[in-house]
């Protein structure tokens, strides 16, 4: 679970800085991206780098050129202190942005992605190069897939856009056409028990592939006919992962295909999906405000923070809309104080001795409650 919560907060992190540099725009064409995949050595970037810096003798604004080769010495430099490139690659921005008026100011962002970088890219242009990452920031939750009739069964799991088959196998239940001397009942009989053992057997193997998995956001049946209609509702599976299923969809196949299809069909219902869990988990909490006392439930920033301390706080939703920042501030005295606001202060009096502070920290809300959540071991939801 440890795991889960630093996984969630590096993609955060990525997703905050990049709503950033998406409004970054330079003046001329002189904005750098670099994309280095973990494969590629830190000198050949350098030497790549050093050729662009000699091609950009030949443009012809001074101040573009000066910014652009600007920006190539600061990433050169910047790489000096990489042996190696790390594991899912590495992403460098940087350059001269507009910052209101005549002013520009210097950015440059470091930034290691929660993904593996496939190439090397090397942009130089007006605004930063992001759409290798628009895929990346998309959450990246697992379903539960299952495709079956009385013949066949697959079971694979959807994360992302990629389906992975898990298992397939076939039934033993015996084709719809009797042997000579077998009542037509005691055929109908053995046809049903062998059915049985067949929806027996799914549900064993789903419950071998998912019931260990707390990534998995929800299940979804298809195939064709009615037959994994009556499956989910005969209750075969475990009931923790009986919860988790969502709905059932035509498809014409059971084999991997089928899952394919099964994903397709689906589509609409596993976005609304993502929606209706937040809701529900929204819906959790409010039942617990209504109970006298407040039942299992805190609210509001301080009141979290102090049960979430304390250790007694199993899930935490967090807005990820959420743009505030959690200041420190230290004075010469050694006084400190602790506060959430809307915006870093730059200068400010020590409310003890009224001599100045000394020292400002300031992180964000979601980063610090993250922070806290790591320590105590309490899951966290963005929303
Ligand atoms: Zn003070």
């Amino acid at each position: 679970m440890g795991d889960d919560v630093s996984i969630d907060r590096a993609r955060y992190d990525f997703k905050k800085a990049m709503q950033e540099i998406v409004n970054l725009r330079g003046r001329g064409t002189e904005l750098i991206s670099v994309y280095i995949p973990s494969h590629k050595q830190i000198s050949d970037v350098t030497s790549y780098l050093r050729n662009e810096f000699s091609q950009s003798n030949n443009i012809k604004s001074k101040g573009t050129k000066k910014n652009v080769q600007g920006a190539i010495e600061s990433i050169m430099s910047r790489l000096k202190t990489f042996k190696t490139v790390p594991e899912n690659g590495l992403i460098l921005f940087c350059g001269e942005v507009a910052a209101g008026g005549d002013q520009t100011r210097m950015v440059q962002y470091v930034l290691e992605p929660p993904e593996q970088i496939s190439a090397f890219i090397y942009r130089c242009d007006s605004n930063f190069f992001i759409d290798p990452l628009t895929d990346m920031l998309r959450e990246k939750k697992s379903y539960g897939l299952i495709v079956m009739d009385r013949s066949e069964a697959s079971i694979g799991i959807l994360m992302g856009k990629k389906v992975i088959l898990i298992k397939n196998f076939d039934s033993q239940v015996p084709r719809k056409h009797r042997q000579g001397g077998q009542s037509a009942q005691r055929f109908e009989r053995l046809i049903e028990l062998a059915a049985h053992e067949f929806f027996k057997k799914i549900a064993h193997n789903v419950e071998e592939a998912f019931l260990e998995r707390d990534d998995l956001q929800g299940i979804i049946v298809g195939g064709p006919g009615a037959t994994k209609d009556f499956f989910v509702k005969e209750g075969y599976l475990h009931h923790e992962l009986q919860k988790k299923v969502v709905d059932t969809f035509d498809a014409g196949y059971t084999d991997e295909y089928g899952l394919k299809e099964l994903v397709t069909n689906a589509a609409a219902s596993l976005h609304d999906m993502d929606l209706m869990r937040e809701k529900e988990l929204i819906q959790k909490l409010l039942s617990e405000i209504r109970k006298p006392g407040g039942g299992l439930s805190a609210y509001g920033e301080d009141h979290v923070r102090k049960v979430l301390i304390s250790g007694a706080v199993d899930t935490l939703l967090v807005s990820e809309g959420l743009d505030m920042k959690r200041v420190k501030l230290s004075c010469i005295n050694g006084h400190t104080r602790e506060f959430t606001t809307s915006k870093t202060p730059s200068k400010l009096d020590c409310d003890e001795c009224d001599s100045p502070v000394e020292d400002i920290e300031s992180i964000d809300l979601v980063d610090h409650v993250f922070e806290l959540a790591e320590t105590v071991g309490s899951k966290l939801e963005l929303i």
